[in-house]
C-alpha cells in the first residue's frame, strides 16, 4: 500500500498495513529479519535499528498491523500474552495500587495476578462486572480495571462503556482483554477503553502455530513508557514468530467470518438438542448479555459452551469420541477444538471458586474452526450417540 493512502477497511488493512514492499529487494512480504545487531554508519548513527531486543523490522511490521486493525494510533508485541499482561501491568500500576479484575479471566491471568504480582505487593479484587453495581464493583481509589468480554468459558458480557464511565470517573484505566472478540468483530478503544491486549496465540495468529501477545493504545506517554518496558523487561517475540503472526492476520477477517458462520449453526443444532443442558453464545437471543453484546460487538466467532446433561464421566466421554474436533487446550485457530474447562484450561482455579463463578464439571467448550459445517455437525451428532453409557 502506497504511503499517504486514506484508512481502509478492515481487510484491506490486515494486508497491508504496517508494511510496504522491502526496499532492498521488492520483497512484497516483510522478510523475517532474522538478525541481532545492525551496521552502524558511525557511532549512534544507524537506520532506527541497533538491536533486536529494541526494535526489528519484521516486528516493527507487525506491530503496525495490529494497532491498524484495533484503530490504535500504538500497538506492541510481546512473547506471548501473559508476557504483554505482565509488562502492561508493571507499567501502569505500582506495588500497592488497587486493580479490579473480571472474576472469570483466562485461567493464566488469574493465575499471574494471585500468584506472581500480588505477592509484590499489587493489590486485586476479582469482581462479576455482570452482577455487581459499578460504583460497588469499582470503588474509589481503584488504579486499574481488567476486564474480558466476552469471558472465558462462560462468555458473559460486560458493558465496556459503563466500566469505562465508572473508572474513568474515580481516575483509573480500564484494559480490555479482547482476545476472544478479535478485533474484527470488537473495538474496546473506540468504546473508551485505555488499552487492548490480545493473545495474538488464538484468533490473530489463527493456525495454532505461534505463541505471542500484543498490547494497544492511544496514550502517547503511556506508549512511550510501555516500549521502554518492553525493551528492559525484554519478553519479545522472535522475527520467525512475528512473520507467522504478520502472516495471519490477512486472513483474519475471512476466518472469523466462518468461525461465526460454522458456530451459528452449531449453536442452534445443541440448543435443540435433547441431551444438552445449556448452551453459551453471546449473539444468540438466549444468552442474558445479548443486548449489550449487540450494542458493542458487530459479531462473534467460534466459541461456544455448553453443559451436557448426565455426569463429569459423560463429559470426558464426549470430548474423548469427537474426531474432528481435536481434544486440547486454547483456541481461535482454523481446526476445531473440544475441551473441559475444569479439568483443563481451568484447572488452576480452586474448584471451590470454579463452582462458585458457574464453570460446572459438565462445561464443555468448542472453539469451532472452519472446517465444512456438514462434517462439524456430524461430529457432534456421533459423539453424543458413542457417549452415551
Ligand atoms: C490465551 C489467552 C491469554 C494468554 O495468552 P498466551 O499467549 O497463552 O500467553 C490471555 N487472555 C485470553 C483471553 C486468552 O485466551
Amino acid at each position: 500500500m502506497k504511503s499517504g493512502a486514506p484508512p481502509e477497511g478492515f481487510g484491506t488493512r490486515a494486508i497491508h498495513a504496517g508494511q510496504s514492499p522491502d526496499p532492498s529487494t521488492g520483497a512484497v512480504m516483510t522478510p523475517i529479519f532474522q538478525v541481532s545487531t545492525y551496521a552502524q554508519q558511525e557511532v549512534g548513527k544507524h537506520q532506527g535499528y541497533e538491536y533486536s531486543r529494541t526494535d526489528n523490522p519484521t516486528r516493527t511490521a507487525l506491530q503496525g498491523c495490529l494497532a491498524a486493525l484495533e484503530g490504535a494510533a500504538h500497538g506492541l508485541v510481546f512473547a506471548s500474552g501473559l508476557a504483554a499482561t505482565d509488562t502492561l501491568v508493571r507499567t501502569v500500576v505500582s506495588p500497592g495500587d488497587h486493580v479490579v479484575c473480571g472474576d472469570d479471566v483466562y485461567g493464566g491471568t488469574y493465575r499471574l495476578f494471585d500468584k506472581v504480582l500480588r505477592p509484590h505487593g499489587f493489590q486485586f479484587s476479582f469482581v462479576d462486572f455482570t452482577k455487581v453495581p459499578m460504583e460497588q464493583a469499582i470503588p474509589e481509589g481503584t488504579k486499574l480495571v481488567w476486564l474480558e468480554s466476552p469471558t472465558n468459558p462462560l462468555l458473559k458480557i460486560t458493558d465496556i462503556r459503563a466500566v469505562v464511565t465508572r473508572a474513568h470517573a474515580v481516575g483509573a484505566q480500564v484494559v480490555v482483554d479482547n482476545t476472544f472478540a478479535s478485533p474484527y468483530f470488537q473495538n474496546p478503544l473506540a468504546l473508551g477503553a485505555d488499552f487492548v491486549l490480545h493473545s495474538t496465540t488464538k484468533y490473530l495468529g489463527g493456525h495454532s502455530d505461534v505463541v505471542g501477545g500484543t498490547v494497544l493504545t492511544n496514550h502517547t506517554a503511556a506508549y512511550e513508557r510501555l516500549k521502554f518496558h518492553q525493551n528492559a523487561i525484554g519478553a519479545v517475540p522472535g522475527p520467525m514468530d512475528c512473520f507467522l503472526t504478520l502472516r495471519g492476520l490477512k486472513t483474519l477477517h475471512v476466518r472469523m467470518e466462518r468461525h461465526q458462520q460454522n458456530a451459528r449453526a452449531i449453536v442452534d443444532f445443541l440448543l435443540d438438542h435433547p441431551e444438552v443442558e445449556r448452551v453459551y453464545y453471546p449473539l444468540h437471543e438466549s444468552h442474558p448479555g445479548y443486548a449489550i453484546a449487540r450494542s458493542q460487538m458487530s459479531g462473534f466467532g467460534g466459541m461456544i459452551s455448553f453443559e451436557l446433561k448426565g455426569d463429569l464421566a459423560r463429559a470426558r466421554r464426549f470430548v474423548a469420541m469427537t474426531k474432528i474436533f481435536t481434544l486440547a487446550e486454547s483456541l481461535g485457530g482454523v481446526e476445531s477444538l473440544i475441551e473441559l474447562p475444569a479439568a483443563m484450561t481451568h484447572a488452576s482455579i480452586e474448584p471451590e471458586k470454579r463452582k462458585a463463578i458457574g464453570i460446572v464439571d459438565g462445561l464443555i467448550r468448542l472453539s469451532v474452526g472452519i472446517e465444512d459445517l456438514p462434517d462439524l455437525l456430524g461430529d457432534l451428532e456421533q459423539a453424543f450417540e458413542a457417549s452415551r453409557a
